[in-house]
């Protein structure tokens, strides 16, 4: 080959991987740590780590140059929520639990201080049903039963006429927040077997819980205008809250649930508004909170868009996406066949991930609100054993990767230019 030739070559490519990587993993890896940081409080509804993430997040908006709706980025609104800003401190047989690892409350939990003799229920018992019949539930005040691992809706369900319990479980130490809405006075605590000494009598609780009818909060949303048809949208979301902290000094990080997405959403954000031709539509870089607490910032936003939501061709929701080593999923891929059809396509062509797994319609994330409205919607989350730390005080920025970031950008920015000319003219 001439050597000019060989030259033109390996510039067309370098322009080529320019275009297709133009990514930033060092900018998303440091936004991740940001907002796991102990400073955000677990972007919840304890020392107004919500807010302090959504500041953070409109100034890396301004710094990029977004465009916003209104008089800045910020989107307002309210809901009720249960939560523990004081002590919550469990003792069994007079040993303090280390709260997060070994002891998590059920979110709807009032405020409590009192001692418990506990009530140890066999391993053998699975069911609801085989509990009544060997306790009699008028004769338990004053006593905690400990439920075993089988009986697994116990924490979160509740048990009727059981006003305390205590689900022992072998698995990870999963908390959440959503339902907090409705707090009421019942005490569900579920403990790590391993913490639990069989000769365990009694148990002591305090727990300083606080409700917030109305706890003020907000969506961001930003854009970058379209080049070709600037009143159609397609909208990118993220929800950037999490579990905020139960009680002083346990802070849920939240890295991958969903510090990753909302990272990743920012930085397609900066590659649009650096980037301003490759919007063809309306490109709406929505970061919602509320997510963990049922969907509710979604929720509101699909409700009171400052955009037309008849004219949004498409929305993709990410939520964890810094593994992949397994793959891709995508929520409500199977009942969008063409646009699936389409990124699997895509996906092909460049060996982007080793797998994509096509999901069915679900609502366990912020797609949900918009899809409901009628507006094609994505849910794409990344796989792989890289981070299995879902809803932990272990899911921190250390244990997160972004193992195939760089293909998840190429496959989402590639389907955008892609479908823009083709598919979306709905
Ligand atoms: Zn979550």
């Amino acid at each position: 080959m001439p050597y000019k030739l060989f030259f033109k070559l390996v510039l067309s490519l370098l322009l080529l991987n320019t275009a297709v990587y133009s990514q930033d993993k060092v900018y998303v890896k440091k936004l991740v740590k940001k907002l796991a940081s102990p400073a955000m409080h677990g972007r919840g509804y304890v020392n107004h780590g919500d807010l302090k993430a959504a500041k953070l997040l409109a100034s890396e908006f301004k710094k990029a140059d977004l465009q916003h709706f209104g008089e800045n980025y910020f989107q307002p609104y309210s809901f009720p929520i249960n939560t523990f800003p004081g002590k919550v401190d469990v003792k069994i047989n007079g040993k303090k639990l280390k709260p997060g690892s070994e002891v998590v409350i059920n979110p709807i939990t009032n405020s409590v201080s009192q001692s418990y003799e506990l009530l140890w229920l066999p391993d053998t018992i699975t069911q609801i049903a085989s509990i009544y019949a060997l306790v009699d539930t008028n004769q338990l005040a004053g006593k905690m039963l400990v439920i075993p691992e089988g009986v697994s809706s116990a924490y979160r369900r509740g048990i009727p006429g059981v006003p305390a319990l205590f689900h022992r479980v072998e698995k990870a130490m999963w908390w959440h927040v959503s339902g907090a809405g409705n707090p009421e006075n019942k005490l569900r605590l579920k403990i790590k077997a391993d913490a639990l000494p069989p000769d365990a009598t009694t148990i002591s609780v305090e727990a300083e819980a606080e409700f917030v009818p109305h706890y003020q909060t907000q969506n961001l949303i930003a854009f970058v205008p379209g080049s070709v048809q600037a009143d159609s949208f397609f909208v990118f979301v993220a929800h950037y809250d999490h579990l905020g902290q139960m009680g002083k000094k346990t802070v849920y990080p939240g890295a991958s649930d969903n510090a990753s997405g909302t990272a990743a959403v920012m930085d397609l954000a900066r590659y649009y508004a650096a980037n301003p031709e490759k919007a063809h539509y309306t490109m709406i870089f929505a970061l919602v909170s509320g997510e963990e607490a049922g969907l509710l910032g979604s929720s509101y936003l699909a409700e009171n868009p400052p955009f037309d939501l008849n004219k949004t061709r498409f929305v993709i929701n990410f939520d964890m996406v810094g593994t992949g080593s397994e793959g891709l999923s995508v929520v409500n891929g199977k009942v969008l066949p063409e646009y699936a059809a389409l990124m699997e396509q895509l996906n092909t062509q460049k060996s982007y991930f080793p797998d994509i797994r096509l999901g069915g319609e679900s609502c366990n994330s912020d797609h949900c609100p918009f899809y409901k409205k009628g507006v094609p919607a994505f849910f794409l989350f990344t796989r792989g054993p890289e981070n299995r730390e879902y809803h932990t005080i272990s899911d921190t920025p250390e244990k997160l990767p972004f193992t195939a970031y760089e293909s998840l950008f190429g496959l989402v920015t590639d389907f955008v230019e892609a479908s823009s000319t083709t598919l979306f003219n709905r």
